[in-house]
């Protein structure tokens, strides 16, 4: 663990294993924090605060865009650790690196622009000054499925803001976060500004997190309830809240969208990094003229997705984080079969060459799929592609709305005002129009509803971590 600027064990001396979800094979272990650790690490946060809140925004930037350097001389070695420790492609780690370092970069910019307002008063004699302030100290609690990038996106933020920060990330993947705060340590980041607690087991610290009232801030990446939780816990404190949590993503192909291409680029957004992206399309909507070329187009891309340990070339989809996920996919699969799917490809366990020491799950369509099967309606984070016909382009957006969720949703067509339209019917933050890839550090990231409060990234990614302070003056 990283606390008060140096790189220390659990206060029991406590540790637990760290496996590559490909092989099983135990690669490294950490702290098992306790929530002993996680008050020294906000002890350590809360006198660092003032300090690092009176830094110059031109000084916090050049500390991050250090950082970002590192992070970029560093990228190959880091996603070489991300893949063994997460699963997912070489090719996909080491974009997810350059993602990761690319919040640095954007909130290294976005530090020198937080700025106030002059502003008028009814009264001759009076002026107004409004500025900007860090909130203060940030508890960060991050997943596995990006285990590098979703600790950048809350620590460009806080940091550019003026925030020390602990950070508890998942107890799958935390020899990435250990890299991650490597890269911090040499760009020579103050003592007690950023703070790692590993552990097994996280309630414990989830706890302290809310409940200390040092803690000004929780932002959480992770499960719908998980962060429902949280944020109670957070909110009984009036602890500020940010939290992405997870989605159910319609991908929709209207009768005007080239089908093929449609079928394209839904093999591609549904099999990165195994389906475990809370943004994955979920319910992907045919219309019903483009059944047939879609499934084909589908089923024969996803046959040639080769799935196996990330480190290998030519694998397309790694394996799942654990069993528990394993068994969660075969259970909506099985489910949806049980209820009259068809299943063209994959729905099977991968066992054979030796895959059985890995969590895999074979890269599937899913035809048939009615609102009646479990897979319409919970998330998968698995490499499933759920196919519904529809008919009538006046309910497809009704469709696609009918769920709790509320981050992402897909649109292909070749129609200007479908696609606006659907854009503007969607409930959803983020819309991909003919755009497999609608993210970016510049765009503002999160969802609606049961996905989540708050934006991550773009301009709005900062004031998450800012507090407006007025001044009233009289002349
Ligand atoms: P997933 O189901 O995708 O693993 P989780 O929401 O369980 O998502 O995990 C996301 C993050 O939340 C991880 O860092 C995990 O350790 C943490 N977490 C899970 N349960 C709790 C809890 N009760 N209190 C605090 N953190 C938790």
């Amino acid at each position: 663990m990283f606390i008060n600027g140096n790189w220390v064990d659990a206060a029991n001396g406590a540790t637990f294993e760290i496996t590559n979800p490909a092989t099983g094979d135990v690669i490294g272990e950490c702290p098992d924090g306790t929530a002993a650790d996680a008050i020294r690490a906000i002890d350590a946060a809360h006198a660092a605060q003032p300090q690092w809140g009176a830094t110059t925004a031109f000084s916090r930037a050049d500390l991050l865009m250090e950082a970002w350097r590192l992070m970029g001389e560093r990228a190959e070695p880091l996603a070489q650790l991300m893949t063994k420790e997460q699963g997912k492609p070489l090719k996909a780690s080491r974009n997810e690196v350059a993602y990761g370092a690319d919040f640095l970069r954007w909130f290294a910019e976005e530090a020198r622009r937080i700025t106030g307002q002059w502003l008028p008063s009814s009264r001759p004699d009076q002026r107004f000054l409004s500025v900007r302030t860090p909130v203060g100290v940030v508890a960060a609690i991050t997943p596995w499925n990006y285990p590098m990038s979703m600790l950048t996106r809350k620590m460009g933020p806080a940091l550019a803001a003026g925030c020390t920060l602990v950070l508890k990330p998942a107890e799958a993947t935390p020899l990435c976060a250990k890299a991650i705060f490597e890269c911090f340590h040499d760009a020579g980041i103050p003592d007690g500004v950023i703070n790692l607690v590993t552990t097994a087991n996280p309630e414990p610290i989830g706890d302290v997190f809310t409940s200390d009232p040092r803690v000004k801030k929780l932002t959480f990446t992770g499960s719908t309830a998980v962060g429902r939780v949280l944020a109670a816990k957070a909110g009984a404190n009036l602890q500020r809240v940010s939290v992405e949590l997870g989605g159910h993503a319609p991908f929709i192909v209207f009768p005007d969208a080239d089908p093929e291409h449609a079928a394209k680029g839904a093999t591609a957004l549904k099999f990165l990094n195994s389906g475990q992206a809370c943004i994955s399309p979920n319910r992907i909507y045919v219309h019903r003229d483009h059944a047939d070329v879609f499934i084909e187009t589908i089923v024969a891309r996803v046959a040639n997705v080769k799935a196996g340990n990330g480190a290998d070339d030519g694998i397309g989809v790694g394996p799942l984080v654990n069993e528990a996920a394993v068994a969660k996919v075969a259970a909506q699969v099985d489910d949806a079969r049980a209820n009259g799917a068809d299943v063209p490809v994959g729905g099977h366990r991968l066992t054979e060459h030796g895959l059985d020491r890995g969590h895999f799950y074979a890269p599937t369509v899913v035809t048939g799929v009615t609102s009646a099967m479990t897979i319409y309606r919970e998330e998968t984070f698995g490499p499933v592609a759920p196919i519904i016909l529809y008919d009538h382009v006046d309910e497809v957006i009704d469709l696609a709305n009918d769920t709790n969720y509320g981050l992402a949703a897909y649109v292909y067509t070749r129609d200007l005002s479908t696609a606006i339209r659907a854009m503007e019917g969607l409930r959803f933050g983020i819309i991909g129009i003919n755009d497999v890839n609608p993210t970016s550090a510049a765009a503002p990231f999160g969802g609606m509803n049961d996905s989540g409060l708050g934006r991550e990234g773009g301009h709005e990614g900062i004031d998450e971590y800012l507090e407006t302070k007025l001044a009233g003056i009289a002349l």
